[in-house]
């Protein structure tokens, strides 16, 4: 890749995915799966942009959204709504609404009370709302803390007791139909024995509600595979899909898959430029022209970003590498053997097609950077980089 060629074309930072990369990836996961039916539904939360989606509807692709926001980009790319679904613990009424306009594939419930509410809002509107329940397994899925999201303490699902009350309950309402079961236990997996651990739970209760005359159709695994950010041992995908087909004995179901990092993680890089060298009395900082607000994963979860400059010749030492915000969190990484470079050299963070530009926000009136995409050997503009006229935009409406 010519970095030099597309900095003079494009400027720094920008992100640039790889859009091959994502396809082959999607084809890998599918075809490990073909014993079975199966569908899945991308995580946009990882990464919403509107070309991805694209390339991922012509893949047959379907969607797990997580706000009506989501759907609305499903939508928009041209997304059957029978390929969409929406997660999430705090879905408002509005949403529940809108989302039972769009006749979507299925609303995954996290609660009792919101079944009841999306029940009533089912009822006003006179549709019937088919529903999956996330079930908690509670089993530990031995990642960080903050994206852990399968035992009891955490705040996702319900407990298997409870949703089998509620299933219970549903069947029996003339404004609610289940049709699936979902469950999702945490996210940057790199054992799969949990994620089968939770299948077999969960597939147990599918058996135990079959025989009660309620037959769910889709069989929600989630997302949650981890990725290699620092040389760890990927999980194999065909012992990942062995576990679970091997839960499903007698049981008639589409595997649901809701892969987000997996997918995009690796396709992704965060180009920017080296904005000077700095050396305090005890460390020597490189600072650059991205920051935290364009990819906040090490200051949030502490997590590790390869780091390269391809073109930086100079001698290489320890360094911290931090972007120019007013905050001491804003750090892409600490501690690393990087060479002595020069201003301008161009620095790669990889790894960062996931949850990068999803999280980043505009803190310190910093326009969001743009967003490159490369396909079949041909670099676009995903995302225009924007403008500070588009950060002020909506306030400037307000003054008198
Ligand atoms: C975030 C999320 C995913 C995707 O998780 P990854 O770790 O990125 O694969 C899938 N399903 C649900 C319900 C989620 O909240």
């Amino acid at each position: 890749m010519d970095y030099l060629k597309l900095k003079e074309e494009f400027k720094t930072p920008f992100y640039l995915y790889d859009f091959d990369l994502i396809k082959s990836r999607f084809l890998e996961l599918k075809d490990v799966f073909k014993a079975r039916k199966s569908q899945i539904f991308y995580a946009m939360k990882a990464n919403s942009n509107l070309s991805l989606l694209q390339m991922l509807v012509r893949l047959d692709s379907g969607f797990d959204c997580v706000s009506i926001g989501e759907v609305r980009r499903a939508l928009r790319v041209g997304a059957k709504p029978y390929k969409i679904i929406f997660s999430g613990v705090g879905k408002s009424e509005d949403e529940l609404e809108q989302a039972l306009k769009f006749d979507i594939l299925y609303i995954n419930l996290e609660s009792e009370e919101e079944m009841l509410l999306l029940e009533s809002v089912a009822k006003k509107l006179k549709l019937k709302a088919r529903i999956s329940i996330r079930v908690n397994p509670n089993v530990d899925a031995k990642t960080h803390p903050y994206i852990s999201t399968g035992l009891n303490e955490n705040k996702f699902g319900v407990e298997i007791d409870l949703a089998r009350k509620m299933y219970l309950y549903a069947a029996k309402s003339a404004f609610l139909e289940p049709v699936g079961v979902h469950f999702h236990i945490g996210s940057q997996l790199l054992d799969v024995a949990p994620i089968h651990e939770a299948a077999f739970i969960v597939a147990k209760l599918l058996r135990e509600l079959k025989a009660l005359k309620i037959e769910l159709k889709f069989f929600d695994v989630g997302g949650g595979l981890g990725i290699s950010y620092e040389g760890e041992k990927e999980p194999c995908l065909y012992d990942y899909a062995q576990g679970i087909l091997a839960s499903l004995t007698g049981l008639d179901v589409t595997i649901g898959l809701e892969p987000g990092r997996f997918l995009v993680a690796k396709s992704g890089t965060l180009v920017c430029s080296v904005l000077y060298e700095k050396n305090t009395l005890k460390k020597r900082f490189m600072v650059v022209d991205a920051a935290m607000n364009d990819l906040i994963r090490p200051s949030l979860y502490n997590a590790y970003h390869e780091i390269v400059l391809p073109y930086a010749k100079g001698e290489p030492s320890l360094c911290d590498v931090v972007g120019g915000i007013c905050e001491s969190g804003d750090f892409f990484a600490k501690g690393r053997k990087l060479p002595k470079s020069e201003r301008g050299d161009i620095v790669l963070i990889k790894e960062a097609g996931a949850y990068g530009f999803t999280m980043s926000s505009n803190y310190n009136t910093r326009p969001r950077i743009c967003e490159l995409a490369i396909e079949n050997s041909v670099v676009k503009m995903v995302r225009k980089r924007e403008k500070f006229e588009d950060l002020i935009a909506l306030e400037e409406e307000c003054l008198d």
